[in-house]
């Protein structure tokens, strides 16, 4: 069965080595995050080379994302069973001394400025909770509100707090850079607040001359307030719900995930629902029914990507957790394929609306025949991105002549997406898909197949044609 919703998996310790990378492939992975947070250039210089081999042998392409940190704050060094006791005072200090149960320290050195007395200082994933009650030159001084233990490293969220910090820090950028020498197909941008930050990441990749597109990690409640304008900067969106469940109240980020992937699919952007997907999986050899319909619900939204993160780089079955992950995606995408419920109707840029209608046609047609596939001569994103997004039952087969193009729109739902040169003829580009479908076991004599083939080989002045072909 081929995976429509896709699958991007976190790569790491549990998944470094190009045999587990392999069966993540046959799991079902289409997308591999490699996370800037963790690990050294070489150690992800390493699973690149990996992924790069079985890349050139498969039949499809698959896509590579570098996950940026931003401005994640942390704590420092703090002594070994350092806890904290509700109603007792912190100090937080910049620097490097290392804390106890009476101060600490954090490397963010425009902490005492950036907050205010009054505001919440959230440690290791909402368990400590402070409230900042008194400022000094060097420290601020907090309440405990929610105690327990503090130790070292961990993220420090600041929900109520405008932070005037740049989202791109200066690991960040070094970052970019290697992305950009390794040709990754994605860069995500972590804490972003405003459009402007996507955009200043994308003039700046632009200038370098690469194609790599930028992912918008929501995970702030200013980036929930400005979400139309980040949709609207960013080639992708991923609802990042870890530090989004911190930063705000954890009832409120399921509705934020339904407007998103709603919007998301109104301007035809892919959209990715990542963290604690199949936590339990981390060390457990199957998951909660809880998860199975978390995953299930996300399908339903529309989501076009669902991430695992310590699942498959840390977790004790990395393969087994994708393995879950497609059949709960598969058995939920087969429910909406028998229902027959009206799809909801894309809201895209104007200049996209002949494509559109395209798209649409191919919805329509799909209603009164039966075809194995849709297969699309992908000039540009467009059409390949609207076809997703028209969430049609049969799978969509991209045929790119930018490789890099086939790479990124690995990542949508619904498609298969390869790399292909450009064919002089209808007749060359009619046997090199059969050609293609049968060699994979993905149609075969008989069946019928949706055309939407370059218009350079159909007659002149053609502006746009389906063509329903059968497999001969
Ligand atoms: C998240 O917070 O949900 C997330 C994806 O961020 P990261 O794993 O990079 O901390």
């Amino acid at each position: 069965m081929i995976n429509k919703t896709t699958i991007v998996s976190t790569l790491g310790p549990a998944s470094a080595s190009r045999d587990v990378i392999s069966q993540l492939i046959a799991a079902g992975v289409s997308t591999f995050r490699l996370n800037f947070s963790h690990g050294t250039f070489d150690d992800h210089r390493a699973i690149l080379r990996h992924i790069n081999e079985i890349r050139g042998t498969l039949p499809y392409t698959i896509s590579v994302m570098g996950d940026l940190c931003g401005p994640k704050i942390r704590t420092g060094l703090i002594e070994t069973g350092t806890v904290l006791a509700e109603n007792s005072t912190v100090s937080i200090t910049v620097g490097d001394a290392i804390g106890n149960g009476e101060a600490f320290s954090t490397g963010f050195a425009d902490l005492i400025t950036e907050v205010q007395v009054g505001e919440r200082i959230l440690i290791d994933d909402g368990q400590l909770v402070f409230s900042v009650v008194e400022k000094k030159a060097d420290r601020l001084i907090c309440k405990v509100v929610v105690g327990g233990a503090l130790s070292s490293h961990k993220g420090m969220n600041l929900p109520d707090t405008q932070l005037s910090v740049p989202a791109i820090t200066e690991k960040d950028w070094r970052c970019v850079d290697w992305a950009i020498a390794n040709e990754l197909d994605y860069l995500s941008l972590s804490f972003v607040q405003r459009a402007e930050e996507i955009i200043s990441l994308k003039d700046y990749i632009k200038d370098k001359d690469s194609k790599i597109q930028v992912i918008a990690k929501i995970e702030k409640p200013l980036a929930v307030d400005n979400i139309e304008s980040i949709i609207h900067a960013a080639d992708a969106i991923m609802i990042a719900r870890g530090d989004l469940g911190v930063e705000m109240d954890l009832a409120e980020v399921p509705l934020v995930q339904k407007k998103i992937t709603a919007l998301c699919r109104r301007f035809a952007k892919p959209v990715i629902v990542a963290t604690q997907v199949l936590q339990s999986m981390i060390e457990n050899a199957s998951p909660t029914r809880a998860e199975a319909t978390d995953i299930s619900n996300a399908v339903m939204e529309f989501a076009d990507a669902v991430m695992l993160s310590g699942e498959t780089a840390i977790g004790k079955h990395p393969a087994a957790a994708v393995k879950t992950l497609a059949h709960i995606c598969q058995t939920t995408e087969a429910y909406i394929d028998r229902s027959n419920e009206p799809r909801p109707r894309m809201n895209i840029a104007a200049d996209l609306r002949g494509t559109e209608a395209v798209a649409r046609s191919v919805a329509h047609m799909l209603d009164e025949i039966k075809a194995a596939f849709v297969v699309v001569w992908a000039e540009d994103k467009g059409l390949g991105r609207l076809l997703s997004k028209a969430r049609i039952d049969i799978p969509i087969l991209l045929l790119c002549p930018d490789e890099k193009a086939a790479q990124q729109l690995s990542l949508c739902y619904g498609v298969i997406s390869r790399h292909q040169p450009e064919m002089s003829s209808y007749e060359q580009w009619v046997d090199v898909v059969e050609k293609i479908v049968k060699e994979n076991n993905w149609a075969s004599e008989g069946e019928k197949l949706l055309l939407i083939p370059p218009l350079s080989v159909l007659s002149k002045n053609t502006a746009g044609a389906i063509i329903m072909h059968t497999i001969a």
